[in-house]
């Protein structure tokens, strides 16, 4: 089901259960100029966004702020060793590193951002951390590293059994071949509307597997990877880093909200201009995905990709939550 018809399905349903004549709220809310807000709500990148998703609704129930809720629900993904794109588990560079991005965005425009980060599980909260409790938005490498063991998190061995096997296998032929919707990148990225009405966002992985030593991509580039503007809403990104940050994806994301684009429609132009970009530079887009997921501050939300096979999560006021298949240029 397309988020349009998602939103059109919730609307009603909701009207039907209040009994009340749709024509009427309309009627109502443009003579106050008020939309109807579906808040909280959470959306979220790929399958494993459900598993994130859940955690996220129970913080937003809570009324909790929508920046613990998108870190709380990122977190889960980091966590789990059997989620081979994120966090601890997640295949690592072609030198047998697990290299971690991740960055956070409030309702207040607070930023923080790791990247290049190794031995820490959880880099979303040092993101955090780097928000909160540095006069700077972004650390690297060995500084964010000592920087999060200050912090009092733990260092540890991220590349687990599964991983290495699959990256010695990988080392027979050392083919560097990133595939369309081939399990081996695939970020979360998670964007929320609290109870409050404010949005944040989060975004974290392993970034591309087998990739050169010291690459970084748009996951933890604020702008590239993810943007919330409390006036206005919030986008993320997957896929194929190097072309979201070319056209600073998220960001133009939002900008086009702010226009008065749909979210669906948002993501639908930032996807054009970068298949626009690729033909520019005879690039065969076979094997290149990019998806980005959109929320505004009504609560509507959509997604547009590149390429076939692209899904989100989303748990809404209905207490459902689903994944929704993306519709796609090709
Ligand atoms: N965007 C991530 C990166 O380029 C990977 C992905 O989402 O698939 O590192």
């Amino acid at each position: 089901m397309s988020a349009r018809r998602h939103f059109i399905k919730t609307t009603s349903l909701l009207l039907a259960s209040l009994a009340i004549n749709p024509k009427e709220i309309f009627a109502q809310s443009s003579q106050t100029n008020q939309a109807i807000i579906q808040k909280p709500i959470v959306l979220s990148t790929w399958r494993f966004g459900l598993k994130a998703n859940e955690i996220a609704w129970k913080k937003l129930q809570e009324e909790s702020r929508a920046i613990d809720a998108v870190e709380a629900g990122v977190r889960v993904i980091e966590s789990d060793p059997t989620e081979r794109s994120v966090g601890y588990g997640g295949r690592p560079d072609r030198d047998g590193h697990v290299t971690l991005d991740a960055c956070i965005m409030d309702e207040f425009a607070n930023i923080g951002s790791v990247a290049f980060l190794e031995h820490i599980k959880n880099p979303v909260s040092v993101a955090r951390a780097v928000m909160e409790k540095t006069p700077h938005v972004m650390l690297v490498g060995d500084g964010a590293l000592e920087f999060a063991i200050d912090q009092g998190f733990t260092k540890e061995n991220l590349l687990t059994e599964e991983s290495e096997k699959e990256w010695k296998e990988w080392l027979k032929t050392a083919d560097y071949q990133p595939k369309v919707n081939i399990e081996n990148h695939d970020t979360i990225g998670m964007i929320a509307l609290d109870m409050h009405g404010n949005l944040s966002g989060a975004c974290t992985t392993s970034g591309m597997a087998f990739k050169m030593h010291g690459r970084v991509g748009d996951s933890p580039l604020i702008g590239a990877g993810l943007y919330v503007d409390n006036e206005v809403g919030a986008a993320t990104a997957t896929g194929h880093g190097e072309e979201v940050i070319r056209v600073v994806g998220s960001h133009l994301v939002v900008e086009l909200m702010r226009q008065g684009k749909s979210p669906e429609d948002a993501c639908k132009e930032a996807i054009e201009l970068i298949h626009k970009k690729l033909k520019l530079r005879n690039k065969n887009i076979d094997n290149t995905q990019i998806g980005f997921i959109a929320l505004n501050k009504n609560g509507e939300y959509g997604a547009f990709a590149l390429q076939k096979g692209f899904n989100y999560a989303v748990f809404n006021q209905q207490d459902e939550n689903i994944l929704i298949e993306v519709e796609s240029l090709f």
